[in-house]
């Protein structure tokens, strides 16, 4: 039997298709260590494990037009991959589809971001679950690197922005946030709070109907998902996570997963991305559905 390299239950052709999932293997700006380039096909050969039947939304998941693109061909340059990548998911836009990225390291979702907000005008905002708040001006020579996202957002698209899970930066960084009123939340706030809390608060200060939602993996736990470029303990649980994406997902317009770096786990990393990626899915349809 020939196995496809594309995700599971992913049956729809372009056309006809309206969750468009496309791999990103871009990882040269990461700072600690590489390998993210190899994470949308080993989330891919993970989602071979899962049933199709998302009983939680009572949806299955082969019933929905959903299309593998492929992988993005990157360039060396981080520059020219950004301005791939925009364009790219300018086109999907165009077409109606909901883009849904899989990194690749984090500096990706300036791109997304980027051609998501010129599409949505001014009802847009931007969740980012993450540990770090990556709010540098630049780092290791690179404006567009990896640690830097935030803050390009912040300068270049909207202020509408709030990041959850966050635990680590240096100390400027938290001077920054402070001094700007950046919305933002600590794994710790997510502890004491609730995940629940916590979302409807970030939801409220959004106040737009049209999100970009971006999941750095390494806002989970590392006992979680210890594959990835930067981790860091102390995060938020996998339960939480799937809370936040199950929660978020309707409002969403646009979303990724980035920084999940397979080689250093057993799997585990990327099986619970590409769990994640459907339950953004099934949740978002199941919104989109008349009862
Ligand atoms: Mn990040
Ligand atoms: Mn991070």
């Amino acid at each position: 039997m020939f196995l496809p390299n594309s995700f599971i239950d992913a049956l729809a052709d372009y056309e006809s298709a309206y969750y468009v999932i496309f791999g990103v293997p871009f990882d040269n700006t990461s700072s600690y260590r590489a390998g993210s380039r190899w994470a949308p096909d080993a989330m891919r050969q993970a989602s071979a494990n899962f049933e199709s039947y998302n009983p939680t939304f009572g949806i299955d998941l082969v019933d929905l037009p959903i299309y593998d693109a492929g992988n993005l061909e990157t360039s060396a340059l981080v520059d020219e991959t950004l301005q791939n990548l925009y364009e790219a998911t300018k086109g999907l836009l165009k077409d109606g589809k909901l883009p849904i990225m899989l990194g690749g390291e984090h500096s990706l979702t300036f791109a997304m971001v980027k051609a998501c907000a010129e599409f949505a005008g001014e009802d847009f905002g931007v969740l980012v679950l993450d540990a770090h708040f990556d709010l540098r001006e630049e780092y290791r020579g690179f404006k567009q690197n990896h640690a830097c996202v935030s803050r390009n957002i912040l300068n270049q698209v909207t202020t509408n922005l709030v990041s959850i899970g966050i635990r680590s930066g240096p100390e400027e960084e938290w001077v920054f946030a402070r001094e700007n009123n950046l919305k933002y939340y600590t794994a710790d706030d997510v502890e004491s709070l609730g995940m629940v809390e916590v979302l409807k608060e970030a939801l409220e200060w959004l106040d737009c109907s049209q999100l970009y939602l971006s999941l750095d993996m390494d806002a989970i736990d590392p006992a979680y998902a210890p594959g990835l470029g930067t981790p860091e303990p102390f995060g938020l649980n996998a339960r939480d996570v799937r809370t936040a994406v199950r929660t978020l997902a309707p409002f969403s317009m646009g979303f990724d997963i980035v920084e999940i770096a397979p080689e250093y786990d057993s799997g585990q990393t990327a099986m619970l991305g590409a769990k994640i990626m459907r339950e953004f899915i099934a949740s978002h349809a199941k919104s989109c559905r008349k009862p």
